[in-house]
């Protein structure tokens, strides 16, 4: 991830691909900040849009057209290839900010840089944050822009590491729990109600989502094996305790 040159006090006019809920969440608060929203995506999201004060196009050349100062790219990590292959980009009439807020970070600075104008400026950005952890603001939250964010500057390679031993480790687990349909129980202990809200927040996600964060951040395969290798390691030290009172109760026999 690297920082922008900050847009402070200015507003922006912002346009936005791929209005999925990420997306939603963002604009809600980018138009209480004073910024002018465009949106495009695959889905019809013109009513909403409208709703929101967001110019809606369902036409990606007039989208690009529409004299973006940033676009912002919001779409699901699995569907950015086919999304920056059906967009113009090198029609682009102005230099155009492009930043990117998916959850993997080689993967789409990689593409990026491959289908962009060589003019464009690329911002690689990851709100550590979602519609959920962020509903009562993103103040202290990491995330580049915003002025009461944290800003984290590293490399993406520096990111997709931390992020696959962090953020995929989080995902999984909470789609253990859920295939284990975990709830809460008159007797449920402070630990085990944080792996109850653990679940629920990690389920609201899309599958896409999780599924992205595995196939296109290539630490993320060398996690799920040193989770496999600890649950294993667990289970063993449990199963070996087993076999010990077993050969107490033999010997008292
Ligand atoms: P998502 O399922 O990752 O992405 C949904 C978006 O992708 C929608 O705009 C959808 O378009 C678009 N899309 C999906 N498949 C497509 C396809 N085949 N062709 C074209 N567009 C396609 O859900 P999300 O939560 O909104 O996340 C969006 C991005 O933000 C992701 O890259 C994610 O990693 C990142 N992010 C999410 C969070 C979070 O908390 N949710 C936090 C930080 C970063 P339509 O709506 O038009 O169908």
């Amino acid at each position: 991830m690297s920082t922008s040159s900050s847009c402070q006090s200015s507003t922006l006019k912002i346009g936005i691909i791929g209005f999925g809920p990420f997306a939603q969440f963002l604009a809600k608060t980018m138009i209480k900040q004073g910024h002018t929203l465009r949106a495009t995506s695959r889905s019809d999201h013109s009513q909403l849009c409208q709703d929101l004060g967001i110019s809606y196009f369902r036409n990606a050349i007039t989208f690009l057209e529409a004299d973006n100062d940033v676009i912002l790219i919001c779409t699901s990590i699995l569907s950015l290839p086919e999304v920056l292959k059906s967009m113009p980009l090198h029609g682009l009439k102005r230099q155009t900010l492009f930043a990117d807020v998916l959850s993997v970070k080689e993967y789409p600075r990689d593409l990026l840089l491959k289908v962009l104008p060589e003019e464009s400026d690329i911002l690689c950005t990851h709100p550590m944050f979602g519609p959920e952890s962020a509903k009562d603001g993103w103040k202290d939250l990491a995330f580049v822009y915003d002025k009461g964010c944290r800003m984290l500057e590293m490399s993406c390679e520096e990111h997709d590491k931390m992020a696959a031993r962090s953020q995929f480790l989080t995902h999984t687990i909470g789609r253990v729990l859920s295939e284990m349909e975990i709830k809460s129980t008159p007797i449920s202990t402070k630990g085990f109600e944080s792996l109850v809200q653990l679940k629920e927040v990690t389920v609201k996600d899309s599958f896409d989502l999780f599924s992205g964060l595995f196939l296109c951040n290539r630490f993320a395969k060398e996690e799920l094996k040193n989770l496999e290798i600890s649950f294993e390691k667990v289970k063993l030290k449990l199963l070996d305790m087993m076999n010990v009172r077993q050969d107490i109760n033999d010997s008292n026999l």
